[in-house]
């Protein structure tokens, strides 16, 4: 008898870097304690499903052990930092991923509870400090900010989430994120160097249908900081949310209803209260490019990356598909340093090129498909979770879209439009876990087996797409968007990405030519 609690634990990973001895921690987890599968998180990070509440202090426990921490991934705080994890050994990327880290490191809780409560060695009843941190103060404290000088006493009114990019690279969805680093370079070639950066402020996904003051918000450009000074900016920002941030109401605490609420000018002007200083007005610069990292690639140094496409960011061993025991193989013969993408792939850093065919023989001996063999429409999908693991699940989404694009894969097929990069991102509930808001199509769970199917976005993300039809069933979703790419394909303009097409087209003049 007895009741057993199972639960989800995710692992921060700032920017998706890993080692790969990291990753065979987290593969032995999934095994010891959790439902045997991990998954690659739409934000980077790593999480595990099925843990009983028993192995909770254990399985933690080992996560710190290896320098990886839960601390902050989940929680009303600054979240896993998102960024463009392309391992080009250049000053550009050198540049990101360094504020992704600094991000991270300025923005981490300061208590001590966390280590206390999770990490204290029960033999020697001492308290381990993995990868080092603030000294522990456990007694006497009264006033939290004493502890949080960022967060006080009361943490913030919600989640908070950044992430740092590129016009050329938008991997990280910058618009989606509480606050987005547009990178901002001068020079070319081995001379470009990032100078400064654009703050986006304001994206957030999550809604309530039916709570008509909730909305998906795209993140508007607020203000450029020359480099160094681009923390203290977010800072600023995070305490004006903090302090203003509604905490009446959860549905409308995040960051995108103060912005929407006070107008994007009186919101400038109390972060600068805050940050005692004028913000120069942000650069006229917009994303063009969205780099997933997919495929072989010299990275700068002679040596190559690897890409690899990992459906729904799901490792798992099931018939002759053995994602985990590859990476297991991979992870302890060529060890690479790894990256998890922004779209749940995983790249493979700093490959000789005299092991380029070792890495593909292990995947495929392994019975794993190599990126090139995946299909376009596949390889920019995302899906949640959903059933049967997230309780807020309505309609299923992992387990639904890899069939829903196997039809499409044909429709595209019959239309000669195979090679059409778009994003499909697919979310059992209007939470918008998948990001499916901003994508070229975007699939959120409706009712028992019905989802809103949305079109009009970007795989670039700066853009919202809008509802193209409700309660499609998800047997007609690929049929219904037939009819679009056979519209598509007969009236684009030369080039025209699918979204772009859509969103020009508009919503009335696409619903007469392909459902009259
Ligand atoms: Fe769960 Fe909804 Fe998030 Fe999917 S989008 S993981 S169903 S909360």
């Amino acid at each position: 008898g007895g009741k057993y609690y199972s639960m989800m634990v995710r692992t921060v990973i700032p920017g998706g870097k890993l080692t790969s001895a990291q990753l065979l921690a987290e593969l032995d987890l999934c095994d010891d304690v959790g439902n045997t599968t991990l998954r690659f998180t739409t934000r980077q990070g790593i999480q595990l499903h099925g843990i009983l509440k028993g192995d909770l202090k254990r399985y933690i426990a080992a996560v710190n052990a290896v320098q990886l921490t839960t601390l902050a991934a989940c929680g009303d705080v600054a979240r896993n930092m998102m960024c463009s994890p392309i391992p080009k050994k250049d000053a550009v990327y050198d540049a990101m991923q360094q504020l992704a880290a600094d991000l991270k490191e300025h923005f981490k809780p300061q208590t001590g509870a966390y280590h206390e409560l999770w990490i204290t060695d029960s033999a020697t009843g001492e308290k381990t400090r993995a990868g080092g941190g603030p000294t522990l103060r456990t007694s006497g404290i009264k006033d939290g900010d004493a502890i949080e000088p960022i967060y006080g006493a009361t943490y913030l009114p919600r989640k908070f989430k950044m992430g740092v990019g590129l016009p050329g690279d938008n991997a990280a969805d910058l618009y989606s994120q509480d606050i987005g680093f547009l990178a901002i370079t001068e020079g070319s070639g081995q001379e470009e160097r990032v100078v400064g950066y654009n703050l986006l402020v304001g994206g957030g996904f999550g809604r309530t249908p039916s709570a008509a003051k909730t909305f998906a918000a795209v993140a508007q450009p607020l203000c450029y900081c020359p480099a160094g000074e681009e923390i203290a900016a977010a800072e600023a920002v995070m305490k004006v949310q903090r302090d203003f941030g509604d905490r009446t109401d959860r549905k409308t605490a995040r960051l995108k209803y103060l912005v929407h609420n006070w107008g994007l000018e009186k919101f400038k002007a109390k972060v600068e209260e805050y940050a005692g200083r004028d913000l120069a007005a942000p650069l006229p610069v917009l994303v063009n490019e969205h780099n997933d990292g997919m495929g072989w690639h010299e990275q700068g140094d002679g040596r190559w990356y690897y890409g690899l496409n990992v459906e729904n960011g799901r490792v798992k061993d099931e018939g002759t598909f053995r994602l985990k025991s590859a990476l297991r193989e991979i992870g302890t013969t060529l060890a690479p340093e790894l990256r998890i993408t922004p779209h749940q792939g995983v790249i493979f850093c700093d490959i000789e090129p005299q092991d380029r065919t070792k890495l593909e023989a292990i995947l495929k001996a392994h019975g794993v498909p190599l990126t090139e063999e995946v299909s376009i429409a596949r390889r920019w999908s995302m899906a949640c979770p959903a059933m049967p693991t997230c309780g807020l699940a309505i309609t299923e989404s992992e387990r639904a879209l890899p069939g829903i694009l196997d039809q499409l894969d044909t429709v595209l097929a019959e239309l000669g439009l195979q090679d059409e990069p778009f994003t499909t991102r697919m979310t059992g509930c209007p939470n918008g876990c998948a990001r499916p808001y901003n994508s070229d199509i975007g699939l959120v769970g409706r009712a028992k087996e019905k989802y809103t199917l949305f079109l009009g976005g970007s795989r670039l993300g700066h853009r919202l797409n809008w509802i193209y039809k409700d309660m499609v069933l998800a047997d007609e979703v690929a049929a219904t968007l037939g009819r679009v790419f056979a519209h598509f394909k007969a009236e684009r303009q030369p080039n025209e990405p699918f979204g772009d097409f859509c969103d020009r087209v508009g919503k009335d003049a696409l619903l007469a030519a392909c459902e009259a």
